[in-house]
């Protein structure tokens, strides 16, 4: 795709900034189209636009706002396989998963938003003191790569329940979501200047938008170093600064379970979208006396999984998104090994028969010291590291040694056991015998270095506002 134009005040227009990046496919290697970066001025022209439009969309009516979601559900359900195949494009995901998975979750955020917003308390009467929840102001939405549709839509779908405007500026290396998504707003009845898109590298626009005197709050989701960043320059203005950030999250599976179903469900969750997402289960914490066994179970899923053109419907895992990834990912493999890790499968360099394409080979880490680095550190590619526990007091320990607190899961026959120790684990998902976190809307979003904010549903409403006590 060859985006040009930035989406500002309801009008497609020139960005000022000229530079242009090229959007590679990470499958071929070969550019398929480049996006336009911004500069410091086209920021302000889009911060102009959104603190403008900001009277109008603070007075809209539930109703209205409610005719604004369906018009966006609408117009994205349309669109779907133009979203599916510009995402398996830009970032690789195979083309299932892009039409599934990938536009799903971005468009269940409108539907579950037009849910909840009937039973969203906007005001609330104590005695004499009236407690109105009012839209925050400004804000600036700053989106990674690796879920292109999903991360922007659960902010912008909150936001326009909230009734406050903003300027969304999506990964420069998967800009086109974003870019058929303002195409769907423009058809809908949302106020000029609501929706701001642009465009550009996060050192320059990314950073523009922390700084920016009239944003009220930045929504940020991406690596916690951006994150960290992004906190610092915001502080000078004291925006709020909602931050949803990387993970490292630990699978505990018990010995009470069956083995082979345990091990082979985690595994799917963990390399699922390849490997690269905030919440995968990436350390599997085992029995001891079964990390044989369990290994045996992961390499075998692990083997079973095809990997290559995302285009090819049957295939599960596609490359990862980008080069700088794809070697991140190859010198964590490394480590592993230097580390003294077991590599029970897969490994350095790409699958056999896949010459060209940022491939990486399904890989087990098995007898995983948790205070190794391929344990410490996110990789984000198809990678799993399977860490040996003595007793249940022992995998808390080791779930919770972590510099990250974004999910967890927990296998285990007894599920009120189960609730007992998503008590004992510090992250902001538990999800309890099972893969995939159901139809309502939960709360999103983590403890300690995985960020401070709580997107989706009622949750992700109360992000953009801000508290007013009337007293009379
Ligand atoms: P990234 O932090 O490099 O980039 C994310 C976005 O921030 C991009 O739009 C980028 O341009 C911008 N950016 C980068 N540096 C910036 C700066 N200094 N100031 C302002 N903006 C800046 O992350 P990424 O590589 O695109 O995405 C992968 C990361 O995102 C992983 O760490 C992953 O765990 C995390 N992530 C978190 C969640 C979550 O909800 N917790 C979800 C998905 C991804």
């Amino acid at each position: 795709m060859e985006i040009n134009h930035f989406y500002i005040n309801g009008n497609f227009v020139d960005p000022i900034g000229q530079e242009k990046i090229d959007l590679i496919n990470p499958a071929t290697e070969e550019k398929v189209g480049h996006v336009v970066t911004g500069v410091e001025q086209d920021v302000d022209a889009a911060v102009y636009a959104a603190k403008s439009a900001f009277n109008e969309a603070s007075l809209l009516t539930l109703e209205q706002k409610k005719v604004i979601l369906q018009e966006i559900i609408d117009g994205m359900q349309a669109r779907k396989e133009e979203f599916a195949q510009v995402i398996s494009e830009e970032m690789g995901a195979p083309i299932k998963v892009a039409r599934s998975a990938q536009f799903g979750s971005g468009l269940i955020h409108f539907i579950n938003t037009l849910k909840v917003i009937d039973n969203f308390g906007f005001s609330e009467v104590h005695d004499n003191i009236t407690i109105n929840k009012l839209p925050i102001g400004p804000v600036g939405m700053i989106t990674p790569w690796n879920w292109p549709l999903n991360q922007m839509c659960t902010k912008v779908a909150s936001a326009i329940a909230a009734g406050t405007t903003f300027v969304l500026k999506p990964s420069e290396i998967t800009p086109g979501a974003a870019h058929l998504f303002a195409e769907v707003v423009h058809e809908t009845s949302m106020p000029k200047g609501m929706f701001n898109l642009i465009h550009g590298h996060g050192a320059v626009v990314g950073k523009a938008m922390s700084k920016h005197a009239d944003l009220e709050m930045i929504s940020f989701t991406g690596s916690t170093r951006a994150g960290i960043d992004i906190q610092k320059t915001a502080a000078d203005n004291i925006k709020r600064v909602s931050l949803e950030l990387g993970g490292k999250s630990p699978n505990l599976i018990l010995d009470d379970v069956d083995l082979e179903k345990a091990v082979s469900m985690g595994m799917k969750q963990c390399f699922f979208n390849t490997g690269q997402s905030c919440s995968s289960p990436t350390r599997m914490l085992i029995p001891k006396n079964m990390l044989e066994e369990a290994t045996r179970y992961a390499v075998a899923t692990a083997e079973n999984m095809t990997t290559g053109d995302p285009a090819n419907e049957e295939i599960f895992l596609g490359p990862i998104s980008n080069k700088v990834q794809f070697e991140k990912v190859q010198d964590l493999i490394q480590k592993g090994i230097d580390e003294g890790a077991t590599l029970a499968c897969g490994g350095l360099g790409r699958p056999d028969g896949l010459e060209k394409g940022f491939f990486v080979k399904p890989t087990v880490f098995s007898n995983v010291d948790n205070n190794m680095t391929i344990a410490q550190e996110e990789i984000f590619g198809p990678v799993i590291c399977l860490i040996p526990y003595e007793d249940l007091e022992e995998a808390v320990e080791i779930a919770n040694d972590s510099p990250y607190g974004l999910s967890s899961m927990i296998s285990c026959s007894d599920e009120a056991k189960g609730h007992e120790i998503a008590k004992r684990i510090r992250t902001g998902q538990v999800i309890v015998n099972r893969a995939s976190r159901g139809e309502y809307p939960a709360p999103f979003g983590g403890f300690k270095m995985s960020g401070n904010g709580r997107e989706h549903g009622l949750f992700g409403i109360d992000e953009y506002l801000e508290v007013q006590a009337v007293i009379n």
